[in-house]
Protein backbone atom coordinates (compact mmCIF):
# COMPACT_ATOMS: atom_id res chain seq x y z
CA UNK A 1 0.00 0.00 0.00
CA UNK A 2 1.78 3.37 -1.13
CA UNK A 3 2.41 6.12 0.91
CA UNK A 4 0.42 9.14 0.57
CA UNK A 5 2.48 11.97 -1.72
CA UNK A 6 1.77 14.63 0.81
CA UNK A 7 2.91 11.99 4.00
CA UNK A 8 6.12 10.79 2.72
CA UNK A 9 6.92 15.11 2.14
CA UNK A 10 6.38 15.21 5.88
CA UNK A 11 8.83 12.61 6.36
CA UNK A 12 11.18 13.65 3.97
CA UNK A 13 11.42 17.42 5.09
CA UNK A 14 12.73 15.16 8.94
CA UNK A 15 15.50 12.78 7.17
CA UNK A 16 16.04 14.46 3.81
CA UNK A 17 15.14 13.24 0.11
CA UNK A 18 18.33 11.08 0.55
CA UNK A 19 17.74 9.20 3.43
CA UNK A 20 14.13 8.11 2.63
CA UNK A 21 12.79 5.92 -0.38
CA UNK A 22 9.56 3.64 -1.40
CA UNK A 23 11.25 2.85 -4.76
CA UNK A 24 9.64 -1.00 -4.52
CA UNK A 25 13.30 -2.12 -5.75
CA UNK A 26 14.64 -0.69 -2.48
CA UNK A 27 11.87 -2.04 -0.08
CA UNK A 28 12.58 -5.75 -1.99
CA UNK A 29 15.91 -5.37 -0.69
CA UNK A 30 14.67 -5.09 2.56
CA UNK A 31 11.99 -8.71 2.60
CA UNK A 32 14.45 -11.06 1.84
CA UNK A 33 16.16 -13.01 4.16
CA UNK A 34 18.61 -15.71 3.19
CA UNK A 35 18.07 -17.92 5.97
CA UNK A 36 15.08 -21.03 6.84
CA UNK A 37 15.56 -22.76 3.73
CA UNK A 38 17.98 -23.26 0.79
CA UNK A 39 17.19 -20.71 -1.60
CA UNK A 40 15.70 -18.08 1.19
CA UNK A 41 12.50 -16.64 2.31
CA UNK A 42 10.54 -13.61 1.05
CA UNK A 43 8.14 -11.56 3.42
CA UNK A 44 4.55 -11.35 2.40
CA UNK A 45 4.10 -7.83 3.33
CA UNK A 46 5.99 -4.98 2.24
CA UNK A 47 6.72 -1.59 3.67
CA UNK A 48 5.04 1.12 2.32
CA UNK A 49 8.43 3.49 2.51
CA UNK A 50 11.83 3.23 4.72
CA UNK A 51 13.17 5.77 6.45
CA UNK A 52 16.49 6.56 8.03
CA UNK A 53 16.88 8.91 11.02
CA UNK A 54 19.94 10.17 12.28
CA UNK A 55 19.29 11.19 15.75
CA UNK A 56 16.82 10.52 18.58
CA UNK A 57 15.22 13.64 17.57
CA UNK A 58 14.71 12.40 13.75
CA UNK A 59 12.79 9.30 15.23
CA UNK A 60 10.72 11.32 17.58
CA UNK A 61 9.51 13.34 14.64
CA UNK A 62 8.64 10.52 12.51
CA UNK A 63 6.69 8.88 15.31
CA UNK A 64 4.77 11.89 16.16
CA UNK A 65 3.90 11.93 12.08
CA UNK A 66 3.20 8.83 12.19
CA UNK A 67 0.97 8.78 15.04
CA UNK A 68 -0.92 12.06 13.59
CA UNK A 69 -1.74 9.85 10.64
CA UNK A 70 -2.28 6.38 11.95
CA UNK A 71 0.58 4.98 10.59
CA UNK A 72 2.28 1.86 11.98
CA UNK A 73 6.47 2.14 12.17
CA UNK A 74 8.75 -0.81 12.76
CA UNK A 75 12.47 -0.18 13.77
CA UNK A 76 15.37 -2.43 12.22
CA UNK A 77 18.69 -2.13 13.67
CA UNK A 78 21.21 -4.70 11.44
CA UNK A 79 18.26 -6.49 10.29
CA UNK A 80 19.71 -10.12 10.58
CA UNK A 81 15.60 -11.46 10.82
CA UNK A 82 12.59 -10.92 9.39
CA UNK A 83 10.65 -10.14 12.14
CA UNK A 84 12.52 -6.57 11.90
CA UNK A 85 9.73 -5.94 9.13
CA UNK A 86 6.76 -4.55 9.74
CA UNK A 87 3.38 -7.41 9.82
CA UNK A 88 0.49 -4.96 8.54
CA UNK A 89 0.47 -3.17 4.81
CA UNK A 90 1.08 0.99 4.82
CA UNK A 91 3.54 0.38 7.77
CA UNK A 92 6.70 1.96 7.13
CA UNK A 93 10.48 0.69 8.47
CA UNK A 94 12.69 2.85 10.60
CA UNK A 95 16.29 1.29 9.17
CA UNK A 96 18.34 2.55 11.95
CA UNK A 97 22.03 1.93 10.41
CA UNK A 98 23.12 5.72 10.29
CA UNK A 99 22.92 5.52 14.14
CA UNK A 100 26.07 3.53 14.01
CA UNK A 101 28.38 5.36 17.06
CA UNK A 102 29.61 4.22 20.31
CA UNK A 103 29.59 7.24 22.54
CA UNK A 104 31.02 6.05 25.41
CA UNK A 105 33.18 3.28 27.17
CA UNK A 106 33.55 3.91 30.61
CA UNK A 107 36.82 2.15 31.83
CA UNK A 108 36.56 1.68 35.14
CA UNK A 109 33.00 1.35 35.85
CA UNK A 110 32.99 -1.23 33.04
CA UNK A 111 30.08 -0.28 30.56
CA UNK A 112 29.67 1.33 26.87
CA UNK A 113 27.30 3.59 25.88
CA UNK A 114 25.83 2.53 21.95
CA UNK A 115 23.19 3.27 19.72
CA UNK A 116 21.15 0.95 17.95
CA UNK A 117 23.42 0.26 14.51
CA UNK A 118 26.85 -0.65 16.95
CA UNK A 119 27.66 -4.21 16.01
CA UNK A 120 29.12 -6.35 18.51
CA UNK A 121 32.02 -6.67 16.21
CA UNK A 122 32.77 -3.17 16.55
CA UNK A 123 32.41 -2.57 20.21
CA UNK A 124 34.48 -5.82 20.92
CA UNK A 125 36.98 -4.17 18.83
CA UNK A 126 36.93 -0.91 20.85
CA UNK A 127 36.74 -2.51 24.42
CA UNK A 128 39.67 -5.27 24.28
CA UNK A 129 41.58 -1.67 23.54
CA UNK A 130 40.98 -0.91 27.28
CA UNK A 131 41.18 -4.66 28.47
CA UNK A 132 37.14 -5.11 28.31
CA UNK A 133 34.91 -7.66 26.03
CA UNK A 134 31.17 -7.68 25.38
CA UNK A 135 28.74 -10.73 25.35
CA UNK A 136 28.00 -11.65 22.00
CA UNK A 137 24.90 -13.18 21.02
CA UNK A 138 25.42 -16.59 18.94
CA UNK A 139 23.90 -14.97 15.86
CA UNK A 140 27.09 -13.72 15.66
CA UNK A 141 29.27 -10.58 16.04
CA UNK A 142 27.48 -8.53 13.28
CA UNK A 143 24.30 -8.25 15.15
CA UNK A 144 23.41 -5.02 17.04
CA UNK A 145 24.47 -4.87 20.81
CA UNK A 146 21.23 -2.35 21.68
CA UNK A 147 18.82 -4.77 19.45
CA UNK A 148 19.28 -8.04 21.93
CA UNK A 149 20.09 -5.79 24.65
CA UNK A 150 16.63 -4.05 24.71
CA UNK A 151 14.18 -6.05 22.19
CA UNK A 152 15.12 -9.29 21.20
CA UNK A 153 16.29 -12.79 22.86
CA UNK A 154 20.14 -12.26 23.92
CA UNK A 155 21.66 -15.66 24.42
CA UNK A 156 25.23 -16.75 23.11
CA UNK A 157 27.58 -19.41 24.30
CA UNK A 158 30.06 -16.99 25.85
CA UNK A 159 27.04 -15.97 28.73
CA UNK A 160 28.73 -18.81 30.61
CA UNK A 161 31.07 -15.91 31.38
CA UNK A 162 29.61 -12.51 30.04
CA UNK A 163 25.85 -13.17 30.63
CA UNK A 164 22.64 -12.43 29.09
CA UNK A 165 21.85 -9.36 26.97
CA UNK A 166 18.81 -8.70 28.85
CA UNK A 167 20.82 -9.15 32.06
CA UNK A 168 23.71 -6.88 30.94
CA UNK A 169 21.23 -3.53 30.16
CA UNK A 170 21.94 -0.30 32.11
CA UNK A 171 20.84 2.95 31.26
CA UNK A 172 18.45 3.31 28.11
CA UNK A 173 17.12 5.84 25.82
CA UNK A 174 13.58 4.85 24.68
CA UNK A 175 10.77 6.85 21.97
CA UNK A 176 7.86 5.48 23.06
CA UNK A 177 5.34 4.58 20.60
CA UNK A 178 3.50 7.86 21.14
CA UNK A 179 6.80 10.10 20.27
CA UNK A 180 7.35 10.59 23.76
CA UNK A 181 10.79 9.67 25.22
CA UNK A 182 11.73 8.46 28.47
CA UNK A 183 14.86 7.84 30.28
CA UNK A 184 15.18 4.34 32.11
CA UNK A 185 17.57 3.27 35.01
CA UNK A 186 20.01 5.93 36.20
CA UNK A 187 19.52 8.03 33.24
CA UNK A 188 15.85 9.09 34.65
CA UNK A 189 17.38 10.43 37.21
CA UNK A 190 20.36 12.26 35.50
CA UNK A 191 22.69 10.10 37.23
CA UNK A 192 24.48 8.43 34.28
CA UNK A 193 24.05 5.13 32.27
CA UNK A 194 25.81 2.88 35.26
CA UNK A 195 21.96 1.24 36.92
CA UNK A 196 19.43 -0.34 34.20
CA UNK A 197 16.73 -0.38 37.70
CA UNK A 198 14.90 2.76 39.12
CA UNK A 199 14.38 5.41 40.35
CA UNK A 200 11.84 3.93 41.55
CA UNK A 201 10.02 0.79 40.32
CA UNK A 202 12.30 -0.30 37.50
CA UNK A 203 10.42 -0.61 33.91
CA UNK A 204 13.00 -3.04 32.73
CA UNK A 205 10.19 -5.71 33.18
CA UNK A 206 7.80 -4.01 31.04
CA UNK A 207 9.90 -2.59 28.27
CA UNK A 208 11.42 -6.37 27.29
CA UNK A 209 10.29 -8.85 29.87
CA UNK A 210 12.39 -11.93 29.10
CA UNK A 211 12.21 -11.88 25.23
CA UNK A 212 12.04 -8.62 24.33
CA UNK A 213 8.94 -6.97 22.37
CA UNK A 214 10.66 -7.55 19.26
CA UNK A 215 10.11 -3.69 17.80
CA UNK A 216 6.39 -3.89 19.09
CA UNK A 217 7.22 -0.94 22.09
CA UNK A 218 8.68 2.05 19.94
CA UNK A 219 12.41 2.43 19.47
CA UNK A 220 15.26 2.21 21.83
CA UNK A 221 17.67 5.18 20.48
CA UNK A 222 20.64 4.61 22.41
CA UNK A 223 22.18 2.14 25.70
CA UNK A 224 24.65 1.11 28.21
CA UNK A 225 25.60 -2.48 28.88
CA UNK A 226 27.82 -4.33 30.99
CA UNK A 227 31.24 -4.74 29.70
CA UNK A 228 33.78 -7.49 31.16
CA UNK A 229 37.41 -7.88 32.06
CA UNK A 230 39.49 -9.49 29.20
CA UNK A 231 43.06 -11.09 29.76
CA UNK A 232 43.82 -11.47 26.16
CA UNK A 233 45.86 -8.79 24.08
CA UNK A 234 44.36 -5.31 23.27
CA UNK A 235 44.24 -6.10 19.22
CA UNK A 236 43.70 -9.56 18.10
CA UNK A 237 45.87 -9.87 15.29
CA UNK A 238 45.31 -12.47 12.79
CA UNK A 239 47.24 -14.43 9.78
CA UNK A 240 45.89 -15.82 6.77
CA UNK A 241 42.13 -14.92 4.80
CA UNK A 242 39.42 -14.72 5.95
CA UNK A 243 37.24 -17.32 6.77
CA UNK A 244 40.30 -19.37 7.52
CA UNK A 245 41.94 -16.47 9.39
CA UNK A 246 43.13 -17.73 12.59
CA UNK A 247 44.55 -15.58 15.96
CA UNK A 248 48.62 -14.86 15.01
CA UNK A 249 49.86 -16.16 18.41
CA UNK A 250 47.96 -18.17 21.12
CA UNK A 251 46.29 -16.32 24.02
CA UNK A 252 47.87 -17.15 27.46
CA UNK A 253 45.63 -19.06 29.76
CA UNK A 254 43.23 -19.81 26.61
CA UNK A 255 42.21 -23.62 26.16
CA UNK A 256 39.56 -24.62 23.84
CA UNK A 257 38.21 -28.44 24.38
CA UNK A 258 35.73 -31.02 22.71
CA UNK A 259 34.08 -33.37 24.77
CA UNK A 260 32.15 -36.17 23.86
CA UNK A 261 29.63 -38.35 26.08
CA UNK A 262 27.89 -41.76 26.10
CA UNK A 263 24.98 -40.41 26.93
CA UNK A 264 22.66 -37.40 26.62
CA UNK A 265 21.71 -37.45 30.13
CA UNK A 266 26.23 -37.90 30.84
CA UNK A 267 26.26 -34.62 29.17
CA UNK A 268 22.99 -32.93 31.34
CA UNK A 269 25.22 -34.21 34.20
CA UNK A 270 28.89 -32.44 33.25
CA UNK A 271 26.63 -29.55 32.39
CA UNK A 272 25.61 -29.04 35.58
CA UNK A 273 28.11 -29.81 37.25
CA UNK A 274 29.87 -27.22 35.14
CA UNK A 275 27.73 -24.82 36.41
CA UNK A 276 27.71 -24.93 40.05
CA UNK A 277 31.77 -25.41 39.96
CA UNK A 278 31.85 -21.67 38.01
CA UNK A 279 34.45 -22.47 35.55
CA UNK A 280 34.47 -22.00 31.84
CA UNK A 281 34.07 -18.99 29.63
CA UNK A 282 32.36 -19.96 26.33
CA UNK A 283 29.89 -23.37 26.24
CA UNK A 284 28.26 -24.64 23.09
CA UNK A 285 26.57 -27.95 22.23
CA UNK A 286 28.11 -28.32 18.97
CA UNK A 287 26.85 -28.87 15.31
CA UNK A 288 28.67 -31.63 13.45
CA UNK A 289 28.81 -28.85 11.07
CA UNK A 290 30.73 -26.90 12.63
CA UNK A 291 33.50 -29.09 13.64
CA UNK A 292 33.54 -30.46 9.85
CA UNK A 293 34.34 -26.88 8.76
CA UNK A 294 37.31 -26.70 10.86
CA UNK A 295 38.84 -30.34 9.55
CA UNK A 296 37.93 -29.39 5.91
CA UNK A 297 36.64 -27.05 3.16
CA UNK A 298 35.07 -27.00 -0.03
CA UNK A 299 34.77 -30.85 -2.08
CA UNK A 300 36.73 -32.49 1.48
CA UNK A 301 34.00 -30.79 3.41
CA UNK A 302 30.71 -32.50 1.82
CA UNK A 303 32.67 -36.36 1.92
CA UNK A 304 33.77 -35.66 5.35
CA UNK A 305 29.78 -35.19 6.23
CA UNK A 306 28.11 -37.67 4.04
CA UNK A 307 30.60 -40.42 5.41
CA UNK A 308 28.56 -39.65 8.66
CA UNK A 309 31.82 -39.92 11.03
CA UNK A 310 31.08 -35.85 12.82
CA UNK A 311 27.25 -36.88 13.08
CA UNK A 312 27.97 -39.96 15.13
CA UNK A 313 31.03 -38.99 17.06
CA UNK A 314 29.76 -35.44 17.84
CA UNK A 315 26.49 -37.14 18.76
CA UNK A 316 26.76 -35.72 22.58
CA UNK A 317 29.16 -33.17 22.64
CA UNK A 318 30.17 -29.83 23.43
CA UNK A 319 32.51 -26.98 23.31
CA UNK A 320 34.27 -25.60 26.10
CA UNK A 321 36.37 -23.24 26.80
CA UNK A 322 38.91 -22.08 29.71
CA UNK A 323 40.62 -18.72 29.82
CA UNK A 324 41.70 -17.95 33.09
CA UNK A 325 43.04 -15.13 34.78
CA UNK A 326 46.15 -16.59 36.38
CA UNK A 327 48.56 -20.08 36.06
CA UNK A 328 46.71 -20.92 39.33
CA UNK A 329 43.61 -20.46 37.75
CA UNK A 330 44.25 -22.32 34.61
CA UNK A 331 45.30 -24.73 36.82
CA UNK A 332 42.48 -25.00 39.02
CA UNK A 333 40.09 -24.90 36.65
CA UNK A 334 41.53 -27.38 34.26
CA UNK A 335 41.49 -30.38 37.49
CA UNK A 336 38.04 -29.28 38.15
CA UNK A 337 37.13 -30.61 34.65
CA UNK A 338 39.00 -33.35 34.82
CA UNK A 339 37.09 -34.40 37.85
CA UNK A 340 33.88 -33.51 36.05
CA UNK A 341 34.60 -35.61 33.14
CA UNK A 342 35.87 -38.66 35.05
CA UNK A 343 32.42 -38.87 37.14
CA UNK A 344 30.45 -38.23 33.89
CA UNK A 345 32.64 -40.43 31.34
CA UNK A 346 33.24 -37.59 28.87
CA UNK A 347 36.03 -38.07 26.63
CA UNK A 348 38.62 -35.10 25.36
CA UNK A 349 38.42 -35.91 21.33
CA UNK A 350 41.74 -35.84 19.76
CA UNK A 351 40.34 -33.36 16.96
CA UNK A 352 40.56 -30.91 19.58
CA UNK A 353 43.99 -31.24 20.78
CA UNK A 354 45.50 -30.11 16.97
CA UNK A 355 46.95 -27.15 16.37
CA UNK A 356 44.61 -26.91 13.48
CA UNK A 357 41.56 -26.84 15.85
CA UNK A 358 43.01 -24.86 19.08
CA UNK A 359 43.60 -21.79 16.40
CA UNK A 360 40.14 -21.84 14.62
CA UNK A 361 38.45 -22.59 16.75
CA UNK A 362 39.96 -20.14 19.50
CA UNK A 363 39.54 -17.25 16.78
CA UNK A 364 35.98 -18.37 16.26
CA UNK A 365 34.86 -18.26 20.09
CA UNK A 366 36.03 -15.19 20.50
CA UNK A 367 34.70 -13.13 17.72
CA UNK A 368 31.79 -15.34 17.31
CA UNK A 369 32.16 -15.04 13.39
CA UNK A 370 31.36 -18.96 12.54
CA UNK A 371 27.25 -19.18 12.90
CA UNK A 372 26.21 -18.75 8.79
CA UNK A 373 28.44 -21.27 7.86
CA UNK A 374 28.70 -23.61 11.05
CA UNK A 375 24.93 -23.74 11.19
CA UNK A 376 23.63 -23.10 7.10
CA UNK A 377 26.10 -24.66 5.40
CA UNK A 378 24.46 -28.04 4.88
CA UNK A 379 20.89 -27.63 4.42
CA UNK A 380 19.98 -23.67 4.39
CA UNK A 381 18.39 -23.91 7.67
CA UNK A 382 19.19 -24.33 11.14
CA UNK A 383 20.97 -28.09 11.31
CA UNK A 384 21.30 -28.54 14.63
CA UNK A 385 18.18 -30.34 16.84
CA UNK A 386 16.53 -27.81 19.40
CA UNK A 387 17.61 -26.27 22.03
CA UNK A 388 16.01 -24.56 24.95
CA UNK A 389 16.13 -21.41 26.71
CA UNK A 390 15.02 -23.22 29.98
CA UNK A 391 16.23 -25.80 32.74
CA UNK A 392 18.70 -28.25 31.71
CA UNK A 393 16.72 -31.08 31.93
CA UNK A 394 13.98 -29.50 29.56
CA UNK A 395 17.16 -28.91 27.35
CA UNK A 396 18.19 -32.09 27.09
CA UNK A 397 14.26 -33.60 26.14
CA UNK A 398 13.96 -30.80 23.87
CA UNK A 399 17.30 -32.02 22.30
CA UNK A 400 16.05 -35.85 22.12
CA UNK A 401 12.59 -35.19 20.49
CA UNK A 402 14.67 -32.97 17.95
CA UNK A 403 16.70 -35.63 16.99
CA UNK A 404 14.11 -37.86 16.33
CA UNK A 405 11.59 -35.93 14.54
CA UNK A 406 14.48 -35.11 12.43
CA UNK A 407 15.57 -38.60 11.80
CA UNK A 408 12.15 -39.65 11.16
CA UNK A 409 11.37 -36.49 8.35
CA UNK A 410 14.84 -34.96 7.34
C1 LIG B 1 20.20 -17.41 11.99
C2 LIG B 1 19.78 -16.70 13.21
C3 LIG B 1 20.39 -17.03 14.42
C4 LIG B 1 20.01 -16.37 15.57
N1 LIG B 1 20.64 -16.70 16.74
C5 LIG B 1 20.37 -16.01 17.86
C6 LIG B 1 21.10 -16.26 19.07
O1 LIG B 1 21.93 -17.14 19.14
N2 LIG B 1 20.82 -15.50 20.16
C7 LIG B 1 19.87 -14.51 20.11
O2 LIG B 1 19.69 -13.85 21.12
N3 LIG B 1 19.15 -14.27 18.99
C8 LIG B 1 19.37 -14.98 17.87
N4 LIG B 1 18.66 -14.72 16.72
C9 LIG B 1 17.52 -13.77 16.81
C10 LIG B 1 17.73 -12.32 16.36
O3 LIG B 1 17.77 -12.24 14.96
C11 LIG B 1 18.92 -11.61 16.91
O4 LIG B 1 18.77 -11.50 18.27
C12 LIG B 1 19.07 -10.26 16.19
O5 LIG B 1 19.90 -10.54 15.11
C13 LIG B 1 19.48 -9.08 17.00
O6 LIG B 1 20.13 -8.04 16.30
P1 LIG B 1 19.67 -7.32 14.92
O7 LIG B 1 20.32 -6.00 14.88
O8 LIG B 1 19.95 -8.18 13.75
O9 LIG B 1 18.14 -7.19 15.09
P2 LIG B 1 17.04 -6.78 14.03
O10 LIG B 1 16.76 -7.91 13.09
O11 LIG B 1 17.32 -5.45 13.42
O12 LIG B 1 15.84 -6.62 15.04
C14 LIG B 1 15.44 -7.66 15.87
C15 LIG B 1 14.09 -7.29 16.49
O13 LIG B 1 14.28 -6.19 17.40
C16 LIG B 1 13.56 -5.04 16.97
N5 LIG B 1 14.46 -3.90 17.09
C17 LIG B 1 15.68 -3.76 16.50
N6 LIG B 1 16.23 -2.59 16.83
C18 LIG B 1 15.35 -1.97 17.64
C19 LIG B 1 15.36 -0.71 18.30
N7 LIG B 1 16.40 0.12 18.18
N8 LIG B 1 14.28 -0.37 19.05
C20 LIG B 1 13.20 -1.21 19.18
N9 LIG B 1 13.15 -2.44 18.57
C21 LIG B 1 14.22 -2.80 17.81
C22 LIG B 1 13.15 -5.29 15.53
O14 LIG B 1 11.93 -4.69 15.20
C23 LIG B 1 13.06 -6.82 15.48
O15 LIG B 1 11.80 -7.27 15.86
C24 LIG B 1 19.00 -15.38 15.53
C25 LIG B 1 18.39 -15.06 14.32
C26 LIG B 1 18.78 -15.71 13.17
C27 LIG B 1 18.11 -15.34 11.87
Amino acid sequence: MALRRDIYGLFENVVGPENMSDDPAVLQSYMYQPFGAKEGVWADISPAAVILPASTEEVVAIAKICNRYGIVFKPMSTGWGMHNLPGVEGAVSLDLRRMNRILEIDEKNMYAVVEPHVICMQLQVEAMKKGLNCHIIGAGSNTSVLASATSVVGYGPDGLSMGFSGRNLLGVEWVLPTGDVLKLGSLGADSGWFCGDGPGPSLRGIMRGWEGAWGGLGVFTKCAVKLFHWNGPPELEMKRTPPNYVLKEPIKFFKVALFSFPTIEKLAEAALQLGEAEIGWFVSRLSPSFVGLQMASGANYVATWNSGMLQEMLKYAFLFVIFANSEGEFEYQQKVLAQILEDTGGQTSPISETKEMQELTATAVIKVDEVTRSCFRTTGGFNTSFGAMDTVDLAMSQIKAGRELKDRYI
